[in-house]
């Protein structure tokens, strides 16, 4: 076999690339990144005839400008990889729009080949195309395929490899009008000559990118040849202003153009019959009346999302139990196995409960991804975004940040790990940012037994209020908030709407099940081993130091004094002293004594050490901040007749009263993330700075909120 060939798999989003690799690939793939962005870099391989082909799915682009991250991805993998072909997935049933991106790369000069796909779709629709005359005008093969079913796929790869055979691919000349062609025969022979970016781009491509103003490639001749680059600039600033002042029209709208019209002269030679007039009358757009219609569309949207919601959180409940009393039969059969030590306390608290923590939120977003999977892959997705669209844009959002705010707990009782995943279908980075920092602020399942605990101790006559408040508090902080990044460290403006609206379709099960599994793998792989040592790290803080010996003693003391009395209550009671010395311990523990020295500044806000603790452990899980509440407030309780609840302890508890419940509130809805939302927040940001200044804005905002709370409140006497 000779080496490895090396295919691309090119094409608009939604042409069916990933139905392709799939189909070519099967199991033999893997999920990487480009280097230094969060974009998903899919690979494969495939033997054909003997023929080894290493197969890459591309990001999905409509164009290869510099105008998102997808699009520098593509064209960067395509002139730096140099790929032996690029398959270039064309949507039949759209064809004049995905030809845009292959008129680019016939100007890019790659070695092309066009697999028509959805061809089935294409004649429901009675579009029928002639590929050979396509392929004729466009001067490269052009393969009918069905990617779903593997339909002339056979036929794509013989293609491939009989292209892969020939050496010369010269780029396609188009013309774009009298005054760009005049302006690049002015740019091109100067380019040529001082070899300007030469063995990187066509010289002519560079031209137009210059005339197109785009950032990187001016970027990269300038570190090359500033002198040439800067006279380079300044014929293509002369140009713009007389196209300006001649028809109003930048460069780039002028060569958009000519490439549409280039299009548009191959398409009505006879290559496509009934496309353009059919068209619009299809289903979709019939669809898309009612479904974005003002009045039924919101509606509608409503129960889909609430719909989406419910199938995550209740149908994956199940399965959530279902771990959790596994990995409890795990801790509980350590606890017998093994010998009571540093040891056994380890492998328990911080490998059995750490791994247990990260796999614990697998089905949730397994089923999370599953529903986005169905209203993405159908086309809905981009709907909701359109409509959600206003009203985000003005927090300096988008669209398409309304999902992660819903799964995060926008409806109490999410979470925010699979929230900051839900993050990626926006494009913009900035906007990305501001929603992964915002979406934490939602009222996720871990902190609601907390709000419930508090508000049934301190506001029970008016509980279904008081959780429906922390709702609507939680979404206008998150929304403010973004605003407020918006405009200071996530300056910058709001990107258009120019989402597509893709046409509906049905989804697959098995896409939807490959979507579903690369997404969840992801984040095992990606977050487990990180979690994992973190856990560990919290679990030696809240531990060590041990309790010094002679004070571990006293409890061992008072153990046996219990056990040697005839009391019928000794279980209880044994039980009381335990909880006393986990209590001792933790005020002892590194953890503990944070808590203690963070009192100078809690006080404040109205919190003791033994809320501290609680919130310290809370950044475990928010789960913990309960149950450590509990360890800390069972101290001193040593009558074993006494069985009150926490709730009842706390609200008879002379430290604390209704202002210092509503500032505890504020703080755990607002403060610093769980750690696994910020392992997951420092993996889709792609850097850790992102996950640290969420820790801290989120801590230092939560703060002053609670100190506004309880100052204001004491002042008027609410206390
Ligand atoms: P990508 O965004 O380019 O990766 O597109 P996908 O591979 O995710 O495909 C988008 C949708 O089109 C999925 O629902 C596919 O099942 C569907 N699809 C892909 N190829 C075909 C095809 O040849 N015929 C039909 N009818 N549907 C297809
Ligand atoms: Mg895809």
């Amino acid at each position: 076999m000779n080496d490895p060939l090396h295919i691309s798999l090119a094409g608009n989003p939604n042409s069916g690339k990933t139905t392709l690799f799939n189909h070519l690939t099967g199991a033999r793939q893997h999920v990487g990144n480009y280097p230094g962005v969060t974009v998903d870099k899919k690979e494969g391989t495939l033997t054909h005839n003997n023929h080894q082909l290493n197969v890459v799915d591309l990001p999905g682009t409509y164009s290869l400008t510099a105008y998102s991250v997808e699009e520098l991805v593509a064209r960067d993998y395509l002139v730096n990889e140099q790929p032996d072909v690029v398959v270039d997935i064309v949507d039949a049933s759209n064809l004049e729009r995905n030809l845009y991106l292959t008129c680019q790369f016939l100007e890019l000069g790659v070695p092309l080949v066009i697999a028509l796909n959805m061809v089935d779709v294409a004649e429901k629709r009675g579009i029928s195309i002639n590929t050979d005359k396509l392929s004729k005008l466009l001067g490269v093969p052009v393969i009918p395929i069905v990617a779903r079913t593997g339909q002339g796929v056979d036929e794509l790869i013989d293609i491939v490899l009989a292209v892969s055979r020939e050496s010369e691919h010269p780029p396609t000349l188009l013309r774009y009008g009298p005054d760009i062609d005049q302006g690049l025969s002015d740019i091109v022979p100067l380019i040529e000559q001082n070899k300007l970016l030469a063995g990187i781009y066509p010289s002519r491509w560079t031209g137009l990118k210059i005339l197109e103003n785009d950032e990187q490639i001016l970027d990269k001749a300038m570190g090359e040849d500033p002198t040439l680059t800067q006279q380079l600039i300044d014929r293509s600033e002369t140009l713009t202003h007389h196209l300006q002042s001649t028809i109003d029209a930048y460069p780039e709208a002028v060569i958009a153009d000519h490439r549409y019209g280039f299009i548009k002269s191959i398409l009505r030679q006879g290559v496509v019959t009934r496309i353009f007039d059919t068209d619009r009358l299809y289903a979709s757009d019939k669809i898309d009346k009612i479904v974005t219609n003002r009045v039924i569309g919101p509606l509608i949207m409503a129960a889909i999302l609430f719909g989406l919601y419910s199938f995550t959180f209740n149908y994956s409940t199940f399965f959530v139990e279902w771990l959790s009393s596994f990995f409890e039969f795990l801790s509980s059969s350590a606890d017998t196995m093994l010998p009571d030590g540093p040891v056994k306390s380890m492998i328990i608290s911080g490998v059995i409960d750490g791994v247990g923590g990260v796999l614990g939120f697998v089905p949730i977003i397994m089923f999370m991804f599953f529903g986005i999977a169905v209203l993405e892959d159908s086309g809905y997705l981009a709907r909701v975004a359109f409509m959600m669209d206003r009203i985000f844009h003005f927090f300096g959002l988008h669209g398409s940040s309304v999902m992660p705010f819903i799964v995060s707990g926008g409806i109490a009782g999410g979470c925010a790990v699979p929230g900051v995943m839900a993050t990626r279908t926006l494009r913009s980075p900035k906007e990305r940012i501001a929603t992964l920092l915002t979406v934490p602020f939602m009222n996720c399942g871990a902190k609601l037994p907390v709000l419930t605990l508090l508000i049934g101790a301190f506001f029970s006559a008016h509980q279904a209020r008081y959780m429906f408040l922390a709702t609507v508090a939680a979404w206008i902080v998150a929304l403010l908030a973004a605003k407020f990044l918006r405009m200071t460290v996530l300056k910058g403006e709001s990107t258009p709407f120019v989402m597509e609206l893709p046409p509906y379709r049905f989804p697959t099960i098995r896409g939807l099940l490959i979507h579903t599994w690369e997404r969840t793998w992801q984040y095992i792989k990606k977050a487990g081993t990180v979690i994992l040592g973190i856990s560990i790290l919290l679990w030696a803080l809240m531990t060590y130091p041990v309790l010094p010996t002679d004070r571990a003693a006293e409890f061992d003391t008072m153990r046996q004094q219990i056990s040697a009395s005839q009391s019928t209550n000794n279980a209880a009671e044994l039980l009381i002293i335990d909880g006393l010395e986990a209590e001792a311990g933790l005020r002892n523990s590194i953890a503990g004594r944070i808590g203690i020295g963070l009192e100078s500044v809690s006080r404040y806000a109205g919190f003791d050490w033994r809320t501290n603790i609680a919130l310290v452990g809370g950044f475990a899980a928010k789960e913990v901040i309960v149950s450590t509440l509990g360890t800390a407030y069972s101290l001193g309780e040593v009558d074993p007749e006494n069985t009150t609840s926490l709730t009842d302890r706390l609200a008879k508890d002379a430290h604390w009263n209704p202002v210092v419940a509503l500032s505890v509130l504020a703080f755990i809805m607002f403060y610093a993330p769980c750690f696994v939302t910020v392992v997951a927040i420092a993996n889709e940001a792609g850097s850790w700075k992102w996950a640290f200044f969420s820790m801290g804005f989120n801590t230092l905002f939560a703060l002053i909120m609670s100190i506004a709370i309880y100052q204001i409140g004491t002042l008027l006497g609410l206390g």
